[in-house]
C-alpha cells in the first residue's frame, strides 16, 4: 500500500517529511491550503501552506509556554488577545486561567476553527464554549488598526511570514499592537527556529526595538518546530516583566492551580536565558533599529 508523505516546504535544501496515515482533510480554504492528518509519531498534524502549525503530540510545549510565560510575567491580565490561534489550542490554555476575564481571538479563516474545533478535541475542549472567549473572524492587522479594546497580554500565534501570516510581522502591525497594550501589557509573538531562521527574528528585534521599552525573545524546544529552539518574541514598556522574581512567579502559578507538561516557573525563567547564537540574533536586531 503507497503511503502518502506531506512535505515541510519552510526551508530551501532541507526537506522534512510526515507519512499520513489518514487523511482527514486537504483543501484549499479561503486564505490557504489546509491538510489535516494523522502520522503514527506526532497524531494529528495540522498543515497550512505546506507549514506545521501544531501537532497533537507537542502541542502543549508552544501552547504552554506561549501562553503562561506573559499572563504570569504580567501578574494581573485581564483581557488578553490571540493573533491567529486557529486550532484554539492558545485558547484553551489561556482561559485556564480563571482570572482572565475575556479573550478575544482574532482569526484570518473560518475553516481552520471550524476543522479544529472537529478534528483537535484533544486540546482545545471547552474553548468555543466559554463565555469569556470572543471570535472575531478578520485580518489580524486590520483589526489592531481599527479596535478600541485595550488588553493586558496579545498573543500572536500566527503563521509564518508568508501569505496571509506576513502582515503580522510588520512595524506597522506591532505600533498597532502597543496603541492598544493596558500600562504593563506586553506582546510576545511566534517567531521562528532561529537556527533556520535567524533574520526573522533580527527583523522582529529591530521593529520591537523602535516602539517598546523592552524587546527580547525566550525559547522553547519544540519537536515539530524543526531546527532546534523555537523562538517567542517578548516587547513590552515594562522592563521588569522579563526579571520576575522566581517566588513571585512561583506563588503566581501555584495560586493559578494549572496542570502543566511543559511549563514551570523554573522553566518560565531559564526561557529568557538565550544560547549564545540566539542572544547575537537579538543583539543584532536592537542594534538595526
Ligand atoms: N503554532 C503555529 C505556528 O507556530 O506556526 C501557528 C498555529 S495557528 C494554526 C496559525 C493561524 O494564523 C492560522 O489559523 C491562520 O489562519 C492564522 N493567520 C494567518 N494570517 C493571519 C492574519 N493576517 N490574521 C489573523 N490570523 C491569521
Amino acid at each position: 500500500m503507497t503511503r502518502k508523505y506531506f512535505e515541510e516546504t519552510l526551508y530551501e535544501g532541507v526537506q522534512v517529511s510526515f507519512r499520513a496515515d489518514n487523511i482527514i482533510f486537504e483543501q484549499k480554504t479561503e486564505h490557504q491550503d489546509m491538510v489535516l492528518f494523522d502520522n503514527p509519531v506526532f497524531g494529528r498534524v495540522l498543515m497550512l501552506d505546506g507549514v506545521t502549525q501544531v501537532t497533537t503530540s507537542d502541542e502543549f510545549i508552544y501552547h504552554e509556554m506561549m501562553s503562561h510565560v506573559p499572563i504570569l510575567a504580567h501578574g494581573n491580565a485581564k483581557h488578553v488577545a490571540i493573533v491567529g490561534g486557529g486550532d484554539c489550542g492558545m485558547a484553551e490554555e489561556a482561559l485556564k486561567h480563571k482570572t482572565i476575564e475575556k479573550l478575544t481571538q482574532i482569526e484570518i479563516d473560518q475553516s481552520v476553527v471550524d476543522f479544529s474545533v472537529e478534528h483537535f478535541s484533544a486540546f482545545n475542549t471547552g474553548v468555543v464554549d466559554d463565555e469569556r472567549f470572543n471570535l472575531v473572524i478578520t485580518d489580524g492587522a486590520r483589526y489592531f488598526k481599527e479596535t478600541k479594546e485595550r488588553f493586558d497580554v496579545v498573543m500572536v500565534d500566527s503563521t509564518d511570514p508568508h501569505g496571509p501570516g506576513e502582515v503580522l510581522f510588520t512595524e506597522e502591525f506591532y505600533r498597532d499592537v502597543h496603541a492598544t497594550l493596558k500600562p504593563g501589557g506586553v506582546l510576545v509573538t511566534q517567531n521562528g527556529v532561529p537556527f533556520l531562521q535567524r533574520q526573522e527574528l533580527v527583523d522582529s528585534i529591530s521593529r520591537f526595538s523602535r516602539i517598546y521599552n523592552d524587546a527580547y525573545a525566550y525559547v522553547a524546544a519544540i519537536p515539530t518546530y524543526f531546527g532546534g529552539h523555537m523562538t517567542l518574541g517578548w516587547a513590552t514598556d515594562d522592563e521588569t516583566l522579563r526579571r520576575v522574581p522566581l517566588s513571585t512567579l512561583e506563588e503566581r502559578f501555584a495560586q493559578a492551580g494549572i496542570e502543566t507538561r511543559y511549563y514551570t516557573p523554573e522553566v518560565h525563567q531559564a526561557a529568557f536565558a538565550l544560547p549564545k547564537f540566539i542572544l547575537d540574533a537579538v543583539k543584532d536586531g536592537k542594534a538595526a533599529a
